[in-house]
């Protein structure tokens, strides 16, 4: 029986570039780091779909640092990044909510179900921009798997069953590109790809399903419920 809805955020919940994020995590490295990256080298990477761990991972090897506290730095970045973020998030446009989401998490926890977060979105800066897109009540802290769990998307799904204490076939995961999928994938979780982020629904063929809109979503967690 689905007992747990597991969202991605950026492409899924919200639309519209995370233009703080970017920033926050670029200038988290430079702190952490003691580099001079512009938000240009970003762009640089493919972000789609990846951790912001995974992220950092990819702009350190490009830029050529070679610490051999790399770890401890990045843990050490996530709280930095998300410091930044807290502090320049009010200087720049919110992102769009995807305007049935409200609507969307209100159905399915009348219908019983527990929503949490499944994020490559450091776990601070998630839970801000849920707050700032009014969508906060939604996902209460000490649950959900966020971008500093891991650099393997798989293992921050895992994290999120560990500590909603449930089994994969218990949740799904609602997100918009093909990482959603493998990661749901490699944790043994059913999968709804929106296509409303930048894949098409060919990208995400490979989902359960795939809806046009999250308006769509209880249907399809209903009929799954009924027939489990
Ligand atoms: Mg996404």
């Amino acid at each position: 029986m689905i007992t747990t809805a597991l969202f991605d955020i950026d492409g899924t919940l919200l639309h519209g570039r995370p233009i703080a994020h970017g920033l926050a995590m670029v200038e988290g490295l430079n702190q952490a780091f003691d580099l001079a990256l512009a938000e240009a080298d970003l762009l640089s990477v493919d972000l789609a779909g990846k951790t912001d761990l995974h992220i950092a991972n990819d702009l350190l090897d490009r830029a050529g640092v070679e610490s051999s506290d790399r770890e401890a730095r990045l843990r050490r970045w996530c709280a930095l990044a998300a410091g930044v973020f807290a502090a320049i998030a009010d200087h720049h446009d919110d992102p769009v909510v995807a305007p049935d989401a409200d609507a969307t998490l209100a159905v399915l926890r009348a219908d019983g179900l527990r929503t949490s977060l499944v994020t490559g979105n450091i776990e601070d800066i998630a839970h801000a921009k849920m707050s700032r897109a009014g969508l906060g009540d939604h996902f209460p802290r000490g649950q959900g798997g966020f971008g500093c769990d891991s650099t393997v998307r798989a293992q921050i799904v895992a994290r999120a069953l560990e500590r909603g204490g449930v089994s994969a076939h218990q949740a799904v995961v609602i997100g918009d590109t093909p990482r959603d999928i493998a990661a749901a994938r490699g944790a043994g979780c059913r999968v709804v790809a929106v296509a409303t982020g930048f894949a098409t629904a060919g990208d995400l063929a490979d989902a359960d399903a795939v809806v046009a809109a999250l308006a769509e979503v209880p249907e399809v967690l209903e009929r799954w419920r009924s027939s489990d």
